[in-house]
């Protein structure tokens, strides 16, 4: 996630860190104990210090995961050299609680479980070292109640633990509800489209076909020329049925029939129908689909539906490598999964699926998916893509079972 694309974000982001900037070199400059003895120790703080303003200031321009995992190891060296070279501060010990907390901030999973292994694994050390060699020396206020600290320890770190989850699970929703968001914007688009484009053709075919009409009644032409002209009408007529069908999808229509369908009968049809496809590059479509799987759809849409996505299986599989088809009961869904072991696609191409005339295809219309998404969307269903580039593709939809 890119948090500093506005300059909002940057600014406040800048200002702040500023602000802790400053605060850490006060506390380096001012009544330092170790000022004017510039030794190891002192040399130490001030190099960190540097290192670690740098990584903050310039996090903002890369935000790349191997930089946050700089940021966290310099922090980390920071805040665990202050606790061993101001004993007498106790307040450090605060600070070695609460590292793992950049981590949330930071919007990074992994990298939170990395700084809580690594704070844990730091922490133990820190107060082996206090028990056996310090022995209270100079940590006194540790070593006098040590499982004390150490449970106030562990209790920080499941606070942190709890935060870090609540707030993930926030973001995965938003996550969630802001493609749910995209999505209807993308269909309405698409909708809006569709019904532009049909009904820009469906007007010159419609005065097409009715000159035809008249001509066909008109005794003055041949009977051989009104056979052609019977025969145009009904080509038309179908175009004219395409073109219906194109709308009913841009404008979701109440009519078009729902029935309870066996899913497997729908399969066993499609799959005979792209069977010839499939052979022109010895593609096979293997079954695996449970009996008793009922949804409630147009049987035509479910066809056209299934009949995309295996034919975008087909035409992304190597020559010979089978595409395979699944379809189970799952608490009250019927799941359906198209499979294939093609080329795949990466993050950024599956963001892009359903968007119009978007194809990768030399003769591909882009318009399959985008299909797929309207009547999917119409019953209650959902459409999933999981896929590597190079390792193929899986396509998991779910309807509500039909009783
Ligand atoms: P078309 O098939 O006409 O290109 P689609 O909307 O059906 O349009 O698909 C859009 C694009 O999505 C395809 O061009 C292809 O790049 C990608 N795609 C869809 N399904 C798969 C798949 N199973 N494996 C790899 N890429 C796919
Ligand atoms: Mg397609």
């Amino acid at each position: 996630m890119k948090e500093f694309h506005t300059t909002l974000n940057r600014k406040l982001y800048y200002a702040i860190s500023f602000g802790i900037i400053l605060l850490m070199t006060f506390g380096l400059l001012i009544s330092n104990p170790r000022i004017g003895n510039i030794k190891m120790g002192y040399t130490l703080h001030s190099v960190l210090l540097v290192l670690l303003a740098l990584s903050i200031l310039l996090y903002p321009r890369y935000e790349t995961r191997p930089f946050r995992v700089v940021l966290i190891i310099v922090t980390t060296a920071y805040f665990y050299t202050l606790f061993f070279l101001y004993p007498d501060t106790w307040s450090t010990f605060i600070f070695l609680c609460f590292i793992p907390a950049i981590s949330i901030l930071l919007f990074d999973t992994k990298l939170f479980y990395f700084s809580l292994v690594l704070n844990g694994f730091l922490i133990t050390l820190s107060f082996c070292y206090i028990y056996t060699v310090d022995q209270g020396a100079r940590y006194y206020h540790i070593e006098t109640d040590l499982v004390g600290n150490i449970l106030n320890f562990a209790g920080s770190q499941a606070i942190l633990y709890f935060i870090f989850h609540v707030t993930n699970m926030r973001i995965q929703k938003q996550r969630v509800y802001y493609e749910q968001v995209q999505n209807a914007e993308r269909l309405k688009t698409t909708g809006q489209l569709a019904a532009a484009v049909a009904h820009e053709i469906r007007n010159p075919l419609t005065v097409v076909k009715g000159f035809l009409q008249y001509y066909e009644g008109n005794d003055d032409f041949k009977k051989e020329y009104k056979r052609n002209f019977s025969l145009m009408i009904d080509e038309l007529d179908m175009a004219e049925h395409v073109i219906s069908q194109f709308l009913s999808i841009a404008k979701p229509d109440k009519e078009t029939r729902s029935s309870r369908i066996v899913v497997k009968s729908v399969l066993d049809d499609v799959t005979e129908l792209l069977k010839t496809y499939g052979l022109l590059h010895d593609n096979h479509i293997e079954l695996q689909v449970k009996e008793d799987c009922y949804v409630s759809a147009n049987p035509i849409e479910l066809k056209q539906l299934l009949i995309n996505l295996i034919k975008n299986a087909i035409e992304a599989s190597p020559h010979g490598a089978n595409v395979l088809v699944k379809a189970v009961k799952r608490k009250g869904m019927v799941e359906i999964e198209v499979k294939d072991n093609g080329r795949g696609m990466s993050k950024e191409e599956i963001s892009l699926l359903g968007t119009p005339f978007y194809s990768l295809k030399s003769k591909g219309t882009g318009l399959g998916l985008m299909i797929c998404y309207n009547i999917v969307g119409k019953y209650n269903g959902t459409i999933e893509f999981s896929s590597d580039p190079g390792s193929g593709t899986t396509v998991t939809l779910q309807f509500p079972e039909s009783s």
